[in-house]
Parts: C-alpha cells; sequence; structure tokens
C-alpha cells in the first residue's frame, strides 16, 4: 500500500476535473479525495503502487477534453487506511481562479439533441461539462449555478439527478437542464410574440430572405441565407456596412469543403471545441452571395457551436452570421436592447430567456504554416490565462483605443478580457468599465499598479490615470514587442523587433508605427523607422488613403509632379499639402501601414475606405504573383538609427504606374520589398548586436502573405523568429505587452 499527494496545475477548474479523478480513483480501487486549489487540483491516492502509476499516467494521458494540464507535480505520503474516494467541495474563495470560456457543443449532446428518443431531442440548451455557455453567464464566484444567469430555473428531478452523480456527463454541469425545467426559446416578429415553433418560423422567414436576429452565446446575431443576394445586400443596406466581409455558418466540415480550400490544420481549428471564425480562401465554385464577402477572396467561416445552431443548420446548409449591432456601436446582448435597437436591421427575432451576463464575440483567426494565428481572441478563449513567467504582482493594464482588450494579471496567470472594441463609442466604453469591475471581482483581484499607452487622449488611458495607483505608461510598439516576448516565455534583453503597425503615439509625439526596436520586455530601444511623412488632416488620412499618397509623392518627388496625380481634387490636395507645410494637423508618422495605404491607393485602389485595413487588404488580394520584380527601401544610417527611406520606391512605383504596369504587378513588386527590407534591417542589426532572435508583431502581420515570406526569408537568413499566435497580432494584444512590461519594471 502506498499514497501519494498529486498536485494538478493549469486549467482543471469547470471543466470536469473532479468527476474524471473520481471515476478513475473507482477504477483502479483507489482511495483518498480530490478538491480544488487556488492553483489547480488537489487529489490524495492510496492503494497499490502500481494501481498509483496507472492513475498518474492516465491523467497526464488522457484528461477530460477542455482541461489543459500544465505540470503534475506527485509526492509520497505514508498511507492512512482511507476505505473509498471522495470528492471535497472547495471552501468558497479558494477555488475558481480560472473561469473556463464557452465552450462550443460537443458531440455527445449533438447526439442527444438529434436522437428522437433522448428527453433533450431538439433542445436548444442542451449542455453538460464538456461544452455549453460558462464565462458569458457568470456574475460571480464561485463558479456554481447560483452565480449565472441559470440561477432563476429550478432543475426537475431528473437534471438533479444528473447533476449529482459523478457517473454522469452533467456532474456538476451548471447550466445543465432540461425541457422540462430549462429555458425555453420564442419568436418576435414586429414587436409581436408569435406562438408558432419559433424554429419553424425561423427557417420560414429564413427561406422568405429575411433577415432574422438571433441570440447566441454571447450576443445577438443578424442572419440571413448567405445563398440569397437580394437578402445580404438588404442586411448591408440596413446595416449600413458597405463593404467589410460578412462571416457565415457552415452546416458541417463537407459544406465547407465544397465552399473553401481546407487543410487539415485548419480543419482541426474550425471544429475545435473553441469554435472560432476561420478565415478560409474561398474556391472558385463558392457559392455565397457576392455581397457577403464583396471584394474579398477570404470567407469567414464557423460551424454550429451551440445547440440552437445545430438545430437550425439541419434545414440550412450556409447563413450569413453577422454580429447583432448598428454601425460601430458593440453587440447587442440583452433582450430589451435588441427587441428595441434591432429591429431597424432585422425583421424578426429569435431568443430565449437564459440571460446573457456578458456580451462574448466571436473569436477570429487564420492559419498559416500550419500554424493559427488570433486575429480576434474573445469566445472559446477568454478569460483563459496566458502565463507571465516570474509574475509576482497584481497589475491592471488598460490596453489601446482601438481595438482594445485589457488584461489583469495576478501573480503568474494573465487574464486577458474578450474583446472589447473600439473605445470611441460610449456603450464600448461603457463596458470595458464594467468589464475591468467585474474580472477585479471575478478573479479576486485588485490592481496595485496599473500599465497604458503613452497616448494621452486615449480613453483607457485617462482611465488609467483615475485610478490613482502607480502608473506605467508602455509606449505602443513596445507592447506590441513585449506582448510576443512573454507570450513565448523569453527572458532575453537583446531581441531585433519590427514592429509594422497602423498608428500609436511614438516618444517623440509623432506617430509610429514602422519601427525597429532592440532589447527585452522591461524596455527596449528605437534602433530604425520608416521616413516620416505627414498624416494630412490627421485621422481623416485614416479613412482616406490618398492623403498618404499625396504627402509621399510630394516628398518624393516634388510638389508639382504629386498634384499632377490627383487631378480629380485638386484644390483640396493643394490646400491640404500646404497646411501640411504649415504643420498644422498634419502630425508626422512613421507607419506602415499608413504606407501600405498610399501606395494602395496610387495604384488605384480605394481611396477611401469604409473599414480598418481595407486598403492594404484590396491590394494584398490583386497581387499578380508570377510577375517578377521587386521595389526596394533604402536604408540609410542616421546617427546609428536605421531609415528606411521609401523616396525611391514611390518614384519608381509611379513610374511603372506611367508605363501602364498593372496594380497587381505594382502590389507583388511592393511587398516583395516590405519582406526584402525586414530580412535587410534584421541582418543590419544582427552586424552591429550579435543577436539571432527577431519579433515581428504590429497590424500589418495580419497580411497573411507578409507573415508568411517574412518568416521565411528571415528563417533563411538564420533568424529565430516569434511572432503572437495565442493573442492578437494587432492592437487587441497589446494589453498584456503592456502588462508584461509592467511587472518587469515592478520587480
Ligand atoms: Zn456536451
Ligand atoms: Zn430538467
Ligand atoms: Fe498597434
Amino acid at each position: 500500500m502506498v499514497r501519494y499527494s498529486v498536485e494538478v496545475k493549469g486549467i482543471v477548474q469547470g471543466v470536469g476535473f473532479r468527476p474524471f479523478v473520481y471515476r478513475l480513483a473507482q477504477k483502479l480501487c483507489l482511495s483518498g479525495f480530490v478538491r480544488n486549489t487556488p492553483q489547480g487540483v488537489s487529489v490524495e491516492i492510496e492503494g497499490r503502487k502500481s494501481s498509483c502509476e496507472a492513475f498518474i499516467k492516465e491523467l497526464r494521458e488522457s484528461p477530460p477534453r477542455l482541461a489543459n494540464i500544465e505540470k503534475i507535480g506527485f509526492t509520497e505520503l505514508l498511507p492512512k487506511g482511507d476505505t473509498g474516494f471522495i470528492i471535497l467541495s472547495s471552501s468558497e474563495g479558494l477555488c475558481n481562479t480560472f473561469i473556463s470560456p464557452d465552450i462550443g457543443i460537443c458531440d455527445d449532446c449533438i447526439s442527444d439533441i438529434t436522437s428522437k428518443s433522448n428527453r433533450r431531442y431538439r433542445y436548444a440548451f442542451t449542455n453538460c461539462t464538456n461544452c455549453g455557455p460558462r464565462f458569458s453567464i457568470i456574475n460571480d464566484i464561485p463558479y456554481d449555478r447560483r452565480n449565472t444567469t441559470m440561477d432563476r430555473f429550478l432543475q426537475c428531478p431528473a437534471c438533479s439527478h444528473e447533476y449529482e452523480n459523478p457517473y454522469d456527463r452533467r456532474f456538476h454541469a451548471q447550466p445543465n437542464a432540461c425541457p422540462e425545467c430549462g429555458p425555453h426559446l420564442s419568436f418576435f416578429k414586429n414587436g409581436e410574440y408569435l406562438s408558432q415553433d419559433p424554429i419553424d418560423l425561423f427557417n420560414l422567414c429564413i427561406s422568405r430572405g429575411e433577415v432574422v436576429a438571433l441570440k447566441g452565446i454571447g450576443g445577438f446575431h443578424f442572419v440571413c441565407d448567405a445563398k440569397n443576394e437580394e437578402a445580404v445586400s438588404r442586411l448591408r443596406k440596413r446595416k449600413l456596412r458597405y463593404d467589410k466581409p460578412f462571416a457565415v455558418m457552415m452546416k458541417d466540415i463537407q459544406t465547407v469543403e465544397e465552399y473553401c480550400e481546407l487543410n487539415p490544420t485548419e480543419k482541426k481549428v474550425l471544429a475545435s471545441p473553441q469554435k472560432p471564425i476561420l478565415l478560409l480562401k474561398k474556391k472558385a465554385s463558392c457559392a455565397v452571395a457576392p455581397s457577403t464577402t464583396k471584394l474579398n477572396d477570404r470567407l469567414g467561416v464557423m460551424l454550429p457551436y451551440t445547440p440552437l445552431h445545430c438545430i437550425i443548420m439541419q434545414e440550412n446548409e450556409v447563413l450569413v452570421m453577422t454580429s447583432g449591432n448598428l454601425s460601430d456601436s458593440p453587440m447587442v446582448f440583452r433582450d430589451e436592447e435588441a427587441l428595441d435597437k434591432l429591429s431597424v436591421v432585422c425583421d424578426s427575432i429569435l431568443t430565449h430567456n437564459r440571460c446573457i451576463y456578458r456580451r462574448v464575440d466571436d473569436s477570429v483567426c487564420f492559419v498559416i504554416n500550419e500554424k493559427n494565428y488570433m486575429l480576434r481572441r474573445a469566445r472559446g478563449y477568454a478569460p483563459e490565462p496566458l502565463h507571465l513567467d516570474g509574475g509576482k504582482s497584481t497589475i491592471l493594464a488598460v490596453g489601446p483605443q482601438q481595438k482594445n482588450t485589457f488584461c489583469l494579471t495576478k501573480g503568474e496567470n494573465a487574464f486577458v478580457s474578450s474583446h472589447i472594441g473600439d473605445l470611441d463609442d460610449a456603450d464600448t466604453c461603457k463596458s470595458f468599465e464594467s468589464e475591468i469591475e467585474s474580472f477585479i471581482r471575478l478573479f479576486d483581484a485588485v490592481p496595485q499598479a496599473v500599465a497604458c499607452d503613452m497616448h494621452p487622449d486615449y480613453f483607457s488611458t485617462r482611465y488609467a490615470y483615475r485610478l490613482n495607483i502607480p502608473l506605467y505608461p508602455v509606449q505602443h510598439h513596445h507592447a506590441h514587442f513585449a506582448s510576443v516576448l512573454a507570450e513565448h516565455g523569453l527572458k532575453i534583453d537583446n531581441a531585433i523587433g519590427l514592429i509594422f503597425d497602423g498608428t500609436g503615439y511614438g516618444e517623440d509625439g509623432c506617430i509610429w508605427g514602422g519601427e525597429a526596436l532592440f532589447g527585452g520586455i522591461q524596455e527596449s530601444r528605437r534602433v530604425g523607422h520608416l521616413r516620416y511623412f505627414p498624416l494630412l488632416g490627421g485621422e481623416a488620412a485614416i479613412r482616406e488613403p490618398w492623403r498618404a499618397a499625396l504627402a509621399c509623392a510630394d516628398i518624393a518627388m516634388g510638389r508639382e509632379t504629386a498634384l499632377s496625380l490627383f487631378k480629380e481634387n485638386p484644390d483640396e490636395a493643394r490646400i491640404l499639402l500646404e497646411a501640411g507645410d504649415k504643420k498644422l494637423n498634419s502630425p508626422l508618422t512613421s507607419s506602415m501601414g499608413r504606407l501600405f495605404d498610399a501606395v494602395a491607393s496610387l495604384a488605384g485602389v480605394c481611396r477611401q475606405t469604409s473599414y480598418e485595413g481595407q486598403a492594404a487588404i484590396e491590394f494584398q488580394q490583386l497581387m499578380e504573383k508570377e510577375a517578377n520584380g521587386s521595389y526596394h527601401f533604402e536604408i540609410i544610417n542616421e546617427n546609428e538609427i536605421m531609415i528606411f527611406d521609401w523616396r525611391q520606391l514611390i518614384c519608381d512605383i509611379v513610374s511603372d504606374l506611367n508605363r501602364g504596369v498593372s496594380a497587381g504587378i505594382v502590389s507583388v513588386r511592393f511587398h516583395r520589398a516590405v519582406v526584402e527590407l525586414i530580412a535587410a534591417a534584421s541582418s543590419f542589426e544582427r552586424g552591429k548586436t550579435g543577436s539571432n532572435s527577431i519579433v515581428i508583431s504590429g497590424g500589418v502581420f495580419q497580411n497573411d502573405y507578409l507573415l508568411e515570406n517574412a518568416v521565411y526569408a528571415l528563417e533563411k537568413s538564420g533568424f529565430i523568429v516569434f511572432t503572437n499566435e495565442a493573442i492578437p497580432m494587432n492592437d487587441g494584444g497589446i494589453s498584456f505587452g503592456q502588462a508584461a512590461a509592467a511587472s518587469y519594471r515592478m520587480r
């Protein structure tokens, strides 16, 4: 007889870990107990040595579907002569270090809702310990039914029995429910409740080409038939969303394969329990309505992730499923608001009486070279913690202004919020504040310090100043840089960073965004940047890429030649340049994102945009990859700083265009020049510092051609390359970088 204490760390709470341990111990005739601890799960087992070893082996090799074990430690104890194995309830406040994200429906639950004899046949709120809502319904700790929006539903005897039986898949599944005792669907048309079967009504409306608002896990979606051009374009007009592609939901993997190119990694991500939206390349035969993606050759696809989705997708092959919001405001998630606001866009509403406590958007990702990259980290991922090596303090990092997320660290755990959005809108700002308060409560972590962007006017920065606790401003591109190093647990202080981004406030008051940095998580210094040009008219230049083209052409080729390129609006162009001469509302920028705008616009693509990154995306997709040649950035050494000079490059582009070279060829030559610049700048810096580690990050690298080819070129030159994977390369990853930098500065 031997006795072991086994400590399991990682995502092991709220994922059916204790019942799994219980069943395993029973099977192996071991006695002892299991309980939750602040660090994870603690087990003591007693029995034959071989059984104890078998126990640890199985723990390691086949843990529950949603568990993510970081570490198993065990020590031998003296046998106590226990009889039987028990699950100890965890004392309040002790447990729930981790709150599971919302998880897509599991195969067992799918078979429950599709088999006619099952008591949950077609029941839209079926879930179990392996799947279902979590983060979106919890309002306090510990994670118990009474602290979720399921508290108003009393479990019937059959459900209670499942809930209390450790051998049942629904043992302690907090949102457990059935048609007898749980939530139910309701359907509204023109504000009026209709009593017919809600699913039949939904299918009828979709087949008529109407738009239905559908309540999901973390909010409402607008849904319509993705093969009906009239329906999709009507949705666009009503939602005032002109160009940005819509995501779709497809029935199953086979359907996705009919519409899109799909490799094994993509298949795995698509079908994973997180069920994100994955950007896929459309096949030529892709039969979605043209208005779904407009000019984009990518289609954002997800599989059904709630029982309700599974039920409606039995009758539908592919549906547009886009967040239920009005233009720039956040996705609606409360019924009152849905009935009140969404009817300007939708014809009817399919909802239910299980409340959503917090908004959780769909996550978005893409796969390159068999790696999954996040574009938006939300449902399925948040608030699963990231590891912050050596973290000791409780820090709130408030994130940037655009694509905001914030991050709350507690020791070595960094809890990055779900995507909050752009803090330009009053409702988004409100949810930013209320989510911060909620995180402090849920993770029982009152911040000792706050980290923020250096931009004085960001809503998040102003919020940070109001907290009146020690404040750590972190430069925007350093935060991108630090986010990569921290994500990979790299403690080096001699990494070379190439951060190509939209815009971020620089240490010299200019707007940075095409930066080379050198350093580590704590600090870095700027060792290179794109040659500055004025952002004519400030913010407006971001929506009107032609202004960047004008500014660059003016510097590269002189005023009259530049003006000759803008024959449609010569007066406006001249006024803008003259204002720039006087430095009126024309801040200098080194942004690579804006240089992409400039070049795209010169090539005749997208002189105005209706969503962020549109010019770059449309320009990339034109690329004629068979064409030869490349433009070239010159690297000039100015006071030990590399200046990435684009003047000759702009002249070459204009002369190509004048000779009738197509935009697609200009595009591929420009992309190659950027890749070449990355490799050349890295080699130059390696020559000076001897460092071989390259970090790439920033919103520009959401361009998959650039990311793929930059990594390839760098690795070919012998560099070790690090990028963001678990958090977005765009500003969604900033808060984690801020938290990491502040954490190092506090040590
Ligand atoms: Zn399930
Ligand atoms: Zn029930
Ligand atoms: Fe950024």
